[in-house]
């Protein structure tokens, strides 16, 4: 018998027959336990339940948020091992991996319990004779919470803990491949103190529920990630119905690592292995495009290939793993037709791309290396999301860099180079949200700003101070004595 998870509106955890069982990509014979899919109706009592707890809980003093969010970052990290290993069981990524990531989303409620007591203002003179004006911010409302599965708690953390932090009640829709992280977190703010109402939690499909939360008229404002064509689709529903709402979207990217030949073979080789593979290669910041100068491109594909022998692909949870399982069988079909389509257009498959047999029935895939990659190859252009990079090879800088922005795309770029002079025109003319030098394109800090560029993002940045863009709006208040 499944443990039986529900969904948790207006304070309640409400049962549904309606079930998605959780399974474990590294054994599929693993059942993580049965998780409630929410109806419609449902949904919209979690929006009604936000819209009547909003007038409180934006009044409530900074103290009394700062005070449940720091709690919350607490249980979050006392319980670090137990939380990354359902992480690591739901989503495949490995046990350091998943232990990491619930780190992270501790960190950021420490980090936005903060936030809740130095939000500010200014405070200006008016043009008139003896007017005063103050510039503040106010809460936004509902916010509807739409997140992805590749990071299971650390995204759903990032947004959920700025809403709250700036005033906000949530009606949260997580991925259905990992509601797992998503019921833990939810229950933690629950024993933190959030009052009934504050925030809901509604699992199901995105074509139902998401799409009700982003046509809903008493939701304000919708923070996505996810893909770039869901994107758009919500782009189009957040405007196009019978309210505007703001909105967040991070979606996919392509990003490129451009090595030159000046630069640090073990550096440009470790940045390579971590961000276009580790976590499966499941990062919206992965290192999917390699782009390679002359004089070092055959020292570093060799290098690559060397590191690539010693990695073990295997169960999320055994401590020989450095690459878990892809996360479903549609993500592993995906991958391979991509190989397909990489060796159809010409591309050298020169590393792995195979399906592997572990003890445990899973989506075991060896990390996939392309070389003698064109700009115009899909597998060069589209998102893959998987360990499937494709290098290219470039005769100089100048090159690397139109290579690199010939791209839809825009979230992180790194380059590998002991120049400080390619270093800092990369830093200025990449297009990119993100750069890097000498560091893995994946890997953020949580009190910095985070977002991309082009068709990677719409909408203020994530994180850090910079949340308080699309957590709060601007009133200006103009006075004068009386
Ligand atoms: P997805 O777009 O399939 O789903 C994301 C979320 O949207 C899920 O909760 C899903 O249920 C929901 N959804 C689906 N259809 C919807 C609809 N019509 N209306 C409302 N909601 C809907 O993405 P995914 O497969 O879960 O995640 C992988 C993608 O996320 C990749 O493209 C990756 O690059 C991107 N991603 C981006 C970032 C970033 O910060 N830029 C971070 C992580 C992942």
């Amino acid at each position: 018998m499944n443990t039986h998870y529900g969904n948790f509106i207006d304070g309640q955890w409400i049962r549904s027959d309606d079930i998605n069982r959780n399974i474990n990509p590294s054994d599929t014979n693993d059942v993580i336990g049965e998780y409630a899919r929410a109806s419609a109706s449902q949904a919209d009592q979690a929006v009604q339940a936000a819209r009547n707890a909003f007038p409180r809980w934006s009044h409530t003093t900074p103290a009394a948020r700062h005070d449940i969010l720091a709690r919350a970052g607490t249980e979050i990290f006392a319980r670090r091992e137990e939380l990354g290993r359902l992480l690591s069981r739901e989503e495949g990524k490995t046990l350091p991996e998943g232990i990491g990531e619930v780190t992270r989303a501790a960190q950021v409620f420490t980090f936005m319990a903060g936030e809740a007591l130095r939000i500010g203002g200014e405070r200006l003179s008016g043009l008139q004779e003896g007017s005063d004006a103050e510039v503040t911010r106010e809460p936004l409302g509902v916010v509807g919470i739409i997140s992805p599965w590749n990071f299971p708690i650390a995204i759903p953390a990032w947004k959920i803990a700025a809403a709250l932090a700036y005033g906000n009640c949530i009606v949260f829709k997580p991925a259905e491949l990992v509601p797992g992280c998503a019921w833990a977190l939810v229950s933690i703010l629950e024993r933190a103190g959030l009052p009934p109402g504050v925030l809901n939690l509604v699992m199901g499909s995105g074509r139902t529920i998401g799409a009700l939360l982003t046509t809903h008229r008493d939701v304000d404002a919708i923070s996505f990630t996810g893909s770039v064509p869901t994107g758009r689709g919500i782009a189009a529903a957040c405007v196009g119905g019978e309210t505007m709402k703001r909105m967040q979207l991070e979606m996919g990217g392509k990003n490129p690592l451009v090595v030159l030949d000046d630069a640090s073979l073990d550096v440009a080789v470790e940045c390579a292995i971590n961000g276009g593979f580790y976590s499966t290669g499941q990062r919206c910041t992965s290192s999917s495009r390699l782009i390679v100068t002359d004089a070092i491109y055959d020292r570093f594909i060799a290098a690559v290939m060397r590191r690539l022998d010693t990695l073990q692909v295997g169960h999320a949870l055994e401590s020989s793993t450095d690459i878990g399982p892809v996360v479903d069988e549609r993500q592993l079909e995906t991958d391979l037709s991509y190989i397909d389509v990489g060796r159809n257009e010409g591309a050298t498959l020169r590393w792995g791309g195979d399906t592997l047999s572990r003890k445990t029935p899973g989506y075991f895939l060896q990390p996939a290396l392309f070389t003698d990659v064109r700009p115009d190859m899909r597998i060069a252009r589209e998102e893959i999301f998987g360990p499937v990079v494709a290098v290219l090879r470039v005769k100089g800088y100048d090159e690397a860099l139109a290579v690199a922005n010939d791209t839809e795309f825009g979230l992180s770029a790194g380059i590998c180079t002991t120049s400080l002079k390619y270093a800092t025109d990369f830093k200025r003319n990449a297009q990119a949200g993100i750069v890097k030098v000498n560091q893995s394109t994946s890997g953020l800090d949580y009190h910095l700003p985070f977002g991309g560029r082009k068709g990677s993002s719409y909408g203020p940045r994530e994180q850090g101070h910079y949340a308080a863009e699309f957590y709060t709006i601007v009133k200006t208040a103009y006075s004068s004595a009386g």
